[in-house]
């Protein structure tokens, strides 16, 4: 049975890796491309190939292309933190104004078939794997492997989407939520994917459009289009592209959104004004309500809206985001 071991793979040559044993640091530095603190260094994996050597932190490998991104260990967690003024925990007071577009959705392309996490098996990587959400779903699988570019919540390997520290032709399914609007370079990323699907092999993954800029970076956003030359760029086929979100549920959504940066900045600001800072929350509540709540009222006609724009257009064009199923071909 294959290992994890006999498939992780340096991500910049694609050459073998070696564990090695502590070296002794009497003097004793390695001659390799990469240089670094000869003196930290502990158990690692070698490229047999290039020379370059990978740390392992906590025991998670360190497969960033980047070597000196490897070392930081547990400093990565911090570098890719929210920026300051975007708070993290959010008031359930406000939940209900929340999310309100996902109710409105359906199939843009490809075929109808119920395509689900639970249709993965055999060996599955979920990129930007977080708090690893999909695997609740994944029932079927043999070996679940997980990447992230921090270490925080314990990812399988710290890899990079760009470079993905796995050979050719290893996993029978690739998940990525909401992961693709985040990478710089979002075809290098789904190159990567293709290279390391087996033929037949599914991409699974959610990617938005009408949405805030959210998160430490984001760099893109993408439409039907954009996906589907995705898709024939890098040798899969379309097996289906379902969107969310209609025109009225997308209005009641940004009213949500731009009250809830308002709403955190009042929480900071305020903090020690505890009276200022409900007499403005109050205000803040009830001016979104007055807005939001005939979009919201308005919500059960964006399946006729999508109905009717299809019939016009040909296309859906206020969208919340997408999710697809790719195929590699054979
Ligand atoms: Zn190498």
């Amino acid at each position: 049975m294959t290992e994890l071991e006999d498939v992780l793979c340096c991500p910049i040559c694609h050459g073998e890796l070696k564990k090695e044993v502590p070296i002794d640091t009497q003097g004793k530095k390695r001659e390799g491309k990469v240089g670094g603190e000869e003196k930290s260094r502990s158990s690692h994996l070698n490229c047999v190939e290039c020379g370059r050597w990978f740390p392992l932190f906590q025991g998670i490998p360190m497969m960033l292309p980047d070597h000196q991104m490897n070392l930081k260990g547990e400093e990565l967690n911090t570098m890719f933190q929210n920026p300051p003024g975007i708070a993290q925990r959010r008031t359930k007071r406000m939940a209900w104004y929340y999310d309100t577009p996902r109710k409105v959705g359906g199939i843009e392309e490809g075929c109808r078939e119920d395509f689900g996490y639970g249709d993965l098996d055999g060996w599955v990587l979920d990129i930007g794997a977080g708090d690893r959400q999909a695997l609740e779903s994944l029932e079927r699988v043999d070996q679940y492997v997980s990447i992230d570019v921090i270490p925080r919540d314990r990812p399988t390997v710290v890899a990079d989407a760009h470079a993905l520290p796995f050979s050719e032709r290893t996993f029978d399914g690739v998940i990525a939520r909401a992961v693709l609007e985040h990478v710089e370079d979002e075809q290098k990323v789904v190159s990567e994917v293709s290279r390391i699907l087996k033929p037949g092999g599914l991409f699974m993954f959610s990617a938005p459009f009408i949405y805030p800029i959210h998160d430490a970076v984001d760099h893109h956003r993408f439409t039907i289009y954009s996906l589907r030359s995705l898709a024939d760029r890098h040798d899969f086929e379309i097996m289906r592209i379902t969107s969310t979100g209609g025109y009225f549920g997308l209005l009641a959504q940004h009213v949500y959104f731009g009250l809830r940066m308002i709403r955190d900045h009042i929480d900071t600001r305020f903090e020690r004004k505890p009276l200022l800072r409900k007499v403005l929350r109050f205000f803040t509540d009830l001016t979104g309500m007055v807005i939001y709540f005939p979009f919201y009222l308005l919500r059960p006609l964006d399946g006729v809206y999508r109905e009717m724009a299809r019939n016009v257009q040909g296309r859906i064009p206020f969208v919340k985001g997408y999710g697809g199923v790719f195929r590699k071909r054979e």
